[in-house]
């Protein structure tokens, strides 16, 4: 077995704290990343206060991982010792049901193995997740990182950066489209930047007004304060698309009221309790309610080669693994400008 050491939360709710753990000895198709850096989604907060149900103990969360090879098994062909190599949601999958064979393993049909807080194909042994010094992973799930981009700011793009491209690339956004970004946290402020960078005319719907200035700097046309009663009265039903990556609870209706006739609005967040809408909503214009799930491997690795070509990455604020029960506080309070990432270095001081 390989020694890892990271953070675990050993109870629902209960602080981060240190984690002694065992990875699987690498097999001759896995690599070993050594982890240089990993952000924090806020779904693995969701997941580590246990408001999805089923969360498993003791779990280092984790799936925005960023690192370097420090091995290779004797049939790797991908990956060498000294590349850099992302790990995002996934670290297995069937590889031979119809979603695999589509490229979107996220769909596999027994189950995809999540990066933690999920178990291992051999159906006994608990995945553990970025908040760590390695993981060893097959070589087929890890993703080429772009070079010339800063490490730190890369991490996110293996969430954050899949789940917001693969609906705009799904939804075919292009040029002179209006598209609704609500919410501008992690994932919002990356679907600012593709939304962008496909030539989308694009506007911020946000809670807090202290976001305006960065929405605009991050490349939004427009930016619509949400606290304002009846702010929805001056959207005139015209968006195409709307992403939704709001982490709690709230109203649909005037985001759907905004989709112009055969609009569509995308749900990303994943908040603790139901959403509700009136069919109405829908009926009327014949607009379309639907959702995203990441992205698989395949379209992964394209959005990390856009990111290299576009020059885009994550706006992140660096921190030590010893200030990640604050950052998950600050997170909770809207109070991070847009992503969190962990210097794993930090783990040895
Ligand atoms: P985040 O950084 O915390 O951003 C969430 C944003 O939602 C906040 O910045 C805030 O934006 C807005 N918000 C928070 N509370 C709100 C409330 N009560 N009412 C209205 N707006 C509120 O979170 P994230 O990491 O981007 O993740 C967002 C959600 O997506 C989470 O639920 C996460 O689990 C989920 N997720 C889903 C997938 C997927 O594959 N579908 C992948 C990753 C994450 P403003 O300040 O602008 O209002
Ligand atoms: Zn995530």
């Amino acid at each position: 077995m390989l020694k890892a050491h990271g953070y675990a939360a050993k109870a629902a709710r209960s602080a981060l704290e240190p984690f002694a753990f065992d990875r699987r000895d690498p097999g001759p198709k896995d690599i070993v990343i050594s982890i240089l850096y990993s952000g924090i989604c806020h779904s693995d907060i969701h997941q580590a206060r246990d408001e999805w149900g089923g969360a498993k103990f003791p779990m280092v969360p984790g799936h925005e991982i960023a690192g370097r090879v420090v091995s290779t098994g004797s049939g790797v062909t991908r990956f060498s010792v000294g590349d850099l190599a992302g790990v995002g949601c996934m670290v297995d999958s069937c590889g031979t049901c119809p979603s695999c064979r589509a490229g979107e393993e996220q769909f596999c049909e027994s189950g995809p193995v999540w990066t933690y807080n999920s178990i291992e194909r051999d159906g006994k042994t608990l995945t553990y997740g970025g908040y760590s010094d390695v993981i060893v992973i097959r070589e087929d799930f890890a993703l080429r990182l772009p070079s010339g981009l800063s490490l730190p700011q890369v991490a996110p793009l293996l969430c954050a950066g899949i789940t917001t491209f693969s609906p705009l690339r799904r939804f075919g956004v292009r040029e002179g489209q209006e598209v609704g970004v609500v919410g501008l946290g992690g994932l919002g402020h990356m679907a600012i930047k593709f939304a962008r960078a496909m030539g989308a005319r694009v506007t911020v719907f946000s809670t807090s007004p202290s976001k305006e200035e960065d929405a605009r700097r991050l490349g939004a046309h427009d930016f619509v304060l949400t606290r304002k009663e009846g702010w929805e009265k001056g959207m005139g039903g015209r968006f195409h698309l709307i992403l939704d990556a709001v982490s709690a609870n709230h109203d649909l209706a005037p985001y759907l009221g905004s989709l112009g006739l055969g609009g569509s609005m995308v749900l990303l967040g994943v908040p603790e309790t139901p959403l509700s809408f009136h069919s109405f909503l829908l009926i009327s214009r014949r607009r379309n309610l639907t959702a995203s799930l990441i992205g698989g491997l395949r379209e992964t690795q394209e959005m990390l080669d856009f990111c290299g070509h576009h020059g885009i990455a994550s706006d992140i604020e660096l921190i030590p693994i010893q200030k990640v029960n604050e950052a998950y506080e600050r997170t909770l309070r809207g109070d991070v400008r847009y992503r969190f990432v962990i210097d794993m270095a930090s783990l040895n001081t």
